[in-house]
């Protein structure tokens, strides 16, 4: 082929990472926590304005101890978005609980409010009790309408677990996207915004549940002179050389998330005029993605499918991804409780994930986009 494979979101490296690893070298910190994963999580916390980071081994682990934290567990009931990946809700599983989903909106592609009450209205009517937690998440680093979700969960006193794995960087009415519950997830997977080689971590609401988080993530040993364990602990934490990764990450966080927001101005510029697509877009200014990936959704009157146009670029050796498919049509969770018309179901089959790494040139992001117009030509 004549050109570069043009990848979906590639890893992006500062070129710093280096030293913070050759300092971990130095002084054999080559274990699990050490110095770096302490600056890492200031570095976090200073960047989001929150007091309480905790840096674990995944974005799922985060998820996991988030829910342990809000004490769900088995016969618990926790609604969660439909529309996510799956390590959004796997996790309630995990603890026995039952995941209740909910569809998304138009505007965000995240979980609509109006359908929220309503599963959390339902689910008290038919099991007596309220579901345990809420667990919105802001696909493609779209903030979900978070002001809403939170207003009617805390009318219920229901806590909100913010899945921001995608949504670093991005922020609803000027505060950042993963402040606004009582918890929230963060990933530093290798496609993420940015990476730790692998990685996550938890936004604690003070210094003192952050302790609890790094008590159950590193096995729930007590304070005492020999191995003593009064609850079941995991082993979450995040590796030093991992946290290292993240340091010389975070010395170019806002260069890549106004990359990525750049990249979807192209996108929506160069697309402008190609009649069949509709670029993604923050639906008022009080939302301001991070645009992690740029999504497009194909006019149904065009009588192309996202997987046709997927296939058509892969064979110009450029990457896309449909959307998530929503949980409500996976086969692992036909049982759960599921309250929605399908909206989710109707952006997946239209939808497209465009490539958005932000190690990708404004002439890539041109052929692509050029090569999209082509093929509604
Ligand atoms: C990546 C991701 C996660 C999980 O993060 P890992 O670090 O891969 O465990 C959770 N939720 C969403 C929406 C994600 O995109």
């Amino acid at each position: 082929m004549d050109f570069e494979r043009i990848m979906l979101s590639r890893v992006h490296l500062s070129g710093t990472e280096q030293k913070y690893i050759n300092e971990a070298f130095a002084d054999d910190w080559v274990v699990p926590l050490g110095p770096h994963v302490d600056e890492f999580e200031h570095r976090l916390e200073r960047y989001l304005g929150v007091q309480s980071v905790v840096a674990l081994s995944a974005g799922t682990a985060a998820i996991h101890l988030g829910l342990v934290l809000l004490g769900v567990e088995r016969g618990d009931e926790v609604i969660c978005q439909s529309m996510t990946f799956a390590a959004s809700c796997n996790p309630i599983v995990y603890q026995g609980a039952t995941p209740v989903f909910v569809d998304s909106e138009r505007d965000t592609m995240n979980m609509d409010p109006a359908m929220l009450e309503r599963a959390i209205v339902e689910r008290k009517r038919i099991t007596g009790r309220y579901p345990k937690a809420v667990i919105p998440v802001h696909l493609y680093g779209m903030p979900a309408k978070i002001d809403e979700i939170i207003s009617i969960a805390s009318t219920y006193e229901i806590p909100v677990l913010e899945d921001a794995a995608e949504a670093l960087g991005s922020e609803f009415d000027g505060r950042k996207c993963g402040t606004f519950g009582t918890f929230a997830a963060l990933s530093f997977n290798g496609n993420k915004i940015i990476t730790t080689s692998g990685g996550g971590a938890l936004i604690c609401p003070d210094a003192e549940i952050a302790g609890r988080a790094k008590f159950y993530a590193t096995q729930a040993r007590e304070n005492r002179p020999y191995y003593y364990h009064e609850t079941i602990g995991y082993n979450y934490r995040l590796s030093n050389i991992s946290a290292a990764i993240g340091c010389g990450q975070m010395d170019v966080l806002a260069d890549r998330v106004s990359r990525r927001r750049l990249i979807h101005d192209l996108y929506k510029n160069i697309l402008a005029d190609c009649r069949q697509v509709v670029v993604q877009d923050n639906p008022d200014d009080r939302f301001d993605s991070n645009f992690w990936l740029t999504t497009i959704s194909i006019d149904p009157d065009s009588h192309k499918s996202p997987e046709e146009l997927r296939q058509y670029l892969a064979a110009e050796n450029i990457e896309s991804r449909l959307l998530w498919r929503p949980m409500h049509l996976q086969p692992v969770f036909f049982d759960a409780p599921y309250y929605g018309e399908n909206v989710s179901g109707r952006l997946f089959d239209h939808g497209l994930c465009l490539p958005s790494g932000s190690s990708l040139s404004d002439d890539d992001i041109s052929r692509v986009a050029e090569r999209i117009k082509k093929f509604f030509k």
